[in-house]
């Protein structure tokens, strides 16, 4: 066998021992080995979804000059005072002027110019009054004079013009280099004249199905044959994601036809294979790359998906030499697209510049139960539905990898973490969502601090204290309290009281500026479960209790109830204490309301700010 007679294929040992790895582990490996590629300057038409890789300034100004927002007349703002409906004000029409053309006349006292929206304003003329507030109608339709205009409105200086350089001034940063380009970044750029942009080019990347069994789907079907499925799944995977797929089709389970395949994609950027890397006989995908070298075949602690196959093929391209990157992925259509999902759209993100690679993950309330038996890391095909602000997600049906419907009714992958022996209908979960874009993972979160502490600590006076300190810096604020007892606003005799008496599941109350909403609950909600009903719209969350959720804890601890902690420190972020504690986290003063508010701005509010966008 002469692997490498003509490319030379050496396969790098990435990592040779076949131990489990966790998903993290592997897409830090896979990522170490991509890089972002070089840039490209191309039309702007086929620029969608690349990165830009300049910074973009403005030699114009955008409007170039000051012009009409408006269809009707132009004139001096002066001369419309006390103008209404019964007390026109009548200026003599001097011109026109129209989009694309410069005006003739200047804008004089006394006299007004019919102005279509975009056309310049002439020199002098300082608003805008539109066809619908003068008497050009009547006029018209009574065949009137058309060379005298009645205002019927005091226009103020500036009314209906759009100021030259309003939208993108002459000399300024427009579109920074690293900035995705959408239709309106785009539109931006023909806006300021540029028909090409410099741009990180596509990653062109190559796609090889293995396996005997396989067949193309232009071909009839004979028995025992399947038809390649992956190769049009990663196909559009690889488009989806900006790269551009090189299909060198079917490489059967012989050494000879696989070397020969991947020989013709050792031109790409990247190659992807499918099958051919579990402990089947046939299994010889990691025999053939191994042949000049070792390949780094893994054990991924996920499910499915467990074999993936990555190295680096070395190829020597002309003089310089190059470095292949090769995912193997497993052959199963619905362990290949998850692994793609996982560990290839990451890689070819990377190598197009993009920053945020990860997909947006939810947490939404399961609706089936999910045993996790293996203790791999879960990915479950969900449809994820949206129902009263809160998000849903089921199960799509059988679970078998082989099952590619499964996929198609679905919008997501429920996680179920490797810990976790698996999760009861109603338990909440993380959702990866598998058509939203990248960016939209990047929502900010709504950052959250709970104090809790003994009874009697003091925990309420430091909520009041803090909620007054960060009102005084000009956040908006949301408190949470715990309630063991009932609800102060459910009170016997009053109008909701009675309505949740005649049987009412919920009770609503609202009045101009305030909202309450009362509602019989089966359980004691958790966190996750109350964030979406107080909403996205504050800029902290200061909760007392819920000591036992998972949000980050600031414990009150006062001397005169005993040294030890209600919460053991690791779960917690810092203490606000009145002595001295000989623990290893953060320690602020009781008392000194402005250092504690500044810690829970500084870790909690302005980071969550800064990962945002
Ligand atoms: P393998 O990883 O090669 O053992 O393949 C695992 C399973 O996936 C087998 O049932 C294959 O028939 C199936 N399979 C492998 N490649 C493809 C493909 N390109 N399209 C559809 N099914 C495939
Ligand atoms: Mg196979």
């Amino acid at each position: 066998m002469e692997v490498g007679m003509r490319t030379n294929i050496i396969y790098n040992t990435v990592l040779g021992v076949c131990r489990m790895i966790s998903v993290e582990e592997a897409l830090e490996k896979v990522l170490s080995y991509v890089e972002v590629l070089e840039s490209e300057q191309k039309s702007i038409l086929d620029c969608l979804g690349q990165v830009l890789a300049e910074d973009v300034y403005s030699t114009i100004d955008i409007p170039p000059l000051d012009n009409s927002a408006m269809d009707g007349y132009t004139l001096r703002a002066e001369d419309t005072r006390g103008a209404s409906e019964s007390s026109p004000r009548y200026l003599v029409v001097v011109g026109e002027v129209a989009a694309g053309s410069m005006p003739t006349k200047e804008g004089r006292p006394g006299t007004a110019i019919r102005i279509m929206t975009g056309a310049p304003l002439p020199e002098g003329a300082d608003a805008v009054v539109r066809f619908e507030d003068t008497d050009e109608v009547s006029r018209k339709s009574s065949k009137g004079d058309l060379s005298h205009i009645g205002i019927l409105c005091q226009a103020e200086k500036g009314l209906n013009v759009r100021c030259k350089g309003e939208d993108i001034a002459q000399g300024n940063l427009i579109l920074k280099k690293g900035t995705g380009l959408r239709p309106q970044e785009i539109g931006v750029l023909a806006s300021l004249g540029h028909s090409a942009a410099l741009v990180i080019r596509r990653p062109i990347v190559a796609i090889l199905a293995t396996g005997d069994e396989l067949i193309g789907v232009d071909q009839p079907l004979a028995p025992g044959q399947i038809y390649d499925s992956n190769t049009y799944t990663i196909a559009a995977e690889v488009s989806r994601y900006g790269g551009i797929p090189k299909i060198l089709g079917i490489g059967r389970d012989s050494v000879q036809s696989l070397t020969e395949k991947i020989d013709e994609g050792l031109d790409a950027d990247m190659l992807i294979t499918s099958g051919g890397v579990s402990k089947g006989d046939y299994d010889i995908v990691k025999d053939v790359l191994a042949e000049h070298g070792e390949i780094g075949f893994w054990t991924v602690c996920m499910k499915p998906g467990k074999p993936l196959a990555f190295g680096v093929i070395k190829k020597a391209a002309g003089r310089r030499k190059r470095k292949v990157p090769h995912l193997g992925l497993p052959g199963n259509p619905v362990s290949s697209m998850i692994t793609f999902e996982q560990f290839a759209r990451p890689a070819i993100l990377k190598m197009m510049g993009k920053k945020i690679l990860a997909k947006p993950v939810i947490r939404a309330i399961i609706e089936d139960d999910i045993a996790n038996t293996d203790g791999r890391r879960l990915f479950a095909r969900v449809m994820v539905t949206r129902r009263g602000g809160q998000y849903y997600a089921s199960l799509t049906g059988p679970q078998g990898s082989g099952i590619l419907t499964s996929l198609a009714k679905a919008n997501g992958l429920a996680i179920i973490p490797e810990s976790s022996k698996g999760v009861k209908a109603g338990d909440m979960v993380d959702v990866q969502m598998l058509d939203w874009g990248e960016e939209q993972g990047e929502e900010k979160t709504l950052p959250i601090v709970s104090i809790v502490g003994k009874s009697q600590s003091g925990k309420t006076v430091l909520m009041e204290q803090l909620i007054a300190e960060f009102k005084k810096r000009g956040y908006k604020v949301a408190a949470l309290k715990h309630s063991h007892g009932g609800m102060e606003i459910d009170q016997p005799g009053k109008d909701s009281w009675k309505f949740a008496q005649a049987g009412s599941d919920a009770v609503c109350i609202s009045s101009p500026d305030k909202l309450a909403f009362i509602k019989n609950l089966d359980h004691d909600l958790n966190i996750e479960e109350i964030m979406p009903i107080v909403g996205p719209e504050f800029d902290l969350v200061l909760a007392e209790g819920f000591r036992k959720s998972k949000i980050p804890k600031i414990e009150v601890h006062r001397k005169e109830l005993g040294n030890d902690l209600l919460c053991s420190p690791q779960e917690l972020s810092a203490i606000v204490t009145d002595g001295s504690l000989d623990i290893n986290i953060p320690q602020l003063s009781w008392g000194d309301t402005v250092a504690i508010a500044d810690f829970i701005e500084k870790n909690f509010v302005l980071k969550s700010q800064s990962s945002g966008f």
